[in-house]
């Protein structure tokens, strides 16, 4: 609104670029009703003590300059902050011109409120609502043009997180085919003579025993593994008599035993599906658990595990929950339970509690759950994405080193510094 406000002004008065920068500032500044003004000021405090330590003489003089103006608009906001914005706007602009040298601070003082990345998604990955925010700036390695920083962003109808940007389809598709990066490694793998994966198999499903008992199938029932791998899990099953089938782009060594499908099948074929540790390299989780539901008979199971989220600040492995390459997408308990929702499975949690015994790599680290195909799905968490802002900001509490994340500065202004820190460091 604010951009559309300083547009329209831009447009009426026949400003230019240089103007609309300067007015952005302003504009972020002072906002109609004056509200903003006491975070806008503190804001251009902290942009103060960052341009200051970035050791510029001309950076400190805009600096101060912003300082001052900014103090001069939240007396003016009482008689008006749209004419204290202008006010700024002009000042800046004046400031600007009096010194050439000095444009390249104001570009990067308005950088810092209004960084973003050309390929930023605007709208979630999975449901599309475009209610999103930013939670953390994420470092974007091997990408040689552009910015180095992304985000860390959330989807407030949702609760997922995601890289963002994405990586492309392209980059994906390639990096998951038998001759890509991940096929590659794969194939390097040994091969496994066989499966002790029983006991495991029998734990992933006993939060849903009342349902169904793993090691004692239905004749004929058949359970289908999204992105199988080398397909141990479905080896284990095979031996407690289930009919198995599997789909994976990237690596056909299940297929051996295992019959292979190239597509979820559109009608409900399947009693049990599993999506174990895929759902987080993929865009797109919504869709995928849509079309599971439509492949599961009523009454199906499907078995979802992802690194979690929630407990983030316990485990503090930020990488392993997410990052710009392999897992893209982050889930939490909510999150996991309103996807079950929004594709129609009621969901049962079927991680072991936080504070159970057992490898507390896996109880913290890892999301369990279950959802069953039943007529009317349960209802989802009002505030999916509570747990994740939780999380986060514990964990970057607790962050040692780096000024930029203990300042609470807004994410893309935290981004704007660790780039431009990036940069400096690599030319
Ligand atoms: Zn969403």
């Amino acid at each position: 609104m604010l951009h559309r406000a300083v547009s329209l002004w831009l447009a009426r008065t026949g400003r230019t670029r240089l103007d609309y920068n300067a007015a952005a500032v302003a504009a972020t500044v002072s906002s109609p009703d004056g509200s903003t003004l006491v975070r806008a000021r503190s804001l251009i405090r902290v942009m103060t003590r960052v341009v200051i330590r970035a050791g510029s003489r001309s950076g400190k003089y805009v600096a101060k300059r912003a300082l001052r103006l900014a103090g001069r608009t939240a007396k003016l906001a009482d008689t008006g902050a749209r004419h204290a914005a202008r006010t700024v706007a002009r000042r800046i602009v004046v400031a600007a011109r009096r010194a050439d040298k000095l444009r390249p601070d104001l570009h990067y003082v308005t950088d810092l409120v209004h960084y973003h990345h050309a390929d930023e998604l605007r709208t979630c990955p999975a449901c599309q609502s475009p209610r999103l925010t930013l939670l953390a700036p994420m470092p974007l390695n091997g990408r040689p043009r552009g910015r180095r920083f992304g985000f860390v962003t959330g989807c407030r109808r949702c609760g997922l997180l995601f890289a963002n940007p994405l990586p492309t389809p392209e980059h994906l598709h390639a990096f998951y085919t038998p001759e890509g990066e991940w096929g590659a490694a794969r194939e390097q793998e040994p091969a496994r003579t066989k499966s002790s994966a029983g006991p495991y198999v029998r734990e992933l499903f006993a939060p849903a025993g009342q349902w169904i008992d793993v090691e004692r199938p239905n004749p004929g029932a058949v359970v289908f593994e999204f992105g199988c791998g080398d397909g141990e899990l479905l080896d284990a099953l095979q031996g407690f008599g289930w009919a198995t089938c599997g789909l994976d782009p990237g690596d056909k060594r299940a297929f051996l035993r295992h019959r292979e499908l190239t597509e979820i099948p559109g009608e409900p074929v399947f009693d049990v599906a599993i999506v174990h540790h895929v759902l987080e390299h993929v865009g797109t989780p919504l869709t995928i658990l849509q079309a599971l539901h439509r492949a599961l008979k009523p009454g199906g199971l499907v078995l979802v595990s992802v690194p979690r989220v929630d407990t983030l600040h316990r485990h503090r492995d930020f990488r392993y929950c997410i990052n710009p390459r392999t897992h893209i997408v982050a889930y939490t308990r909510d999150c996991m339970a309103t996807l079950f929702a929004l594709a129609g499975f009621d969901a049962i949690d079927g991680s072991p509690a936080p504070d159970a015994p057992g490898d507390e790599w896996f109880v913290l680290r890892r999301l369990r759950m279950i959802g069953r195909k039943t007529g009317a799905p349960a209802a989802a968490p009002a505030h999916p994405l509570r747990a994740a802002r939780r999380a986060i900001a514990a964990y970057h509490a607790e962050q040692p080193g780096g000024d930029a994340w203990r300042v609470p500065l807004p994410v893309r202004t935290r981004a704007a510094l660790a780039d431009l820190q990036r940069s400096r460091r690599v030319s």
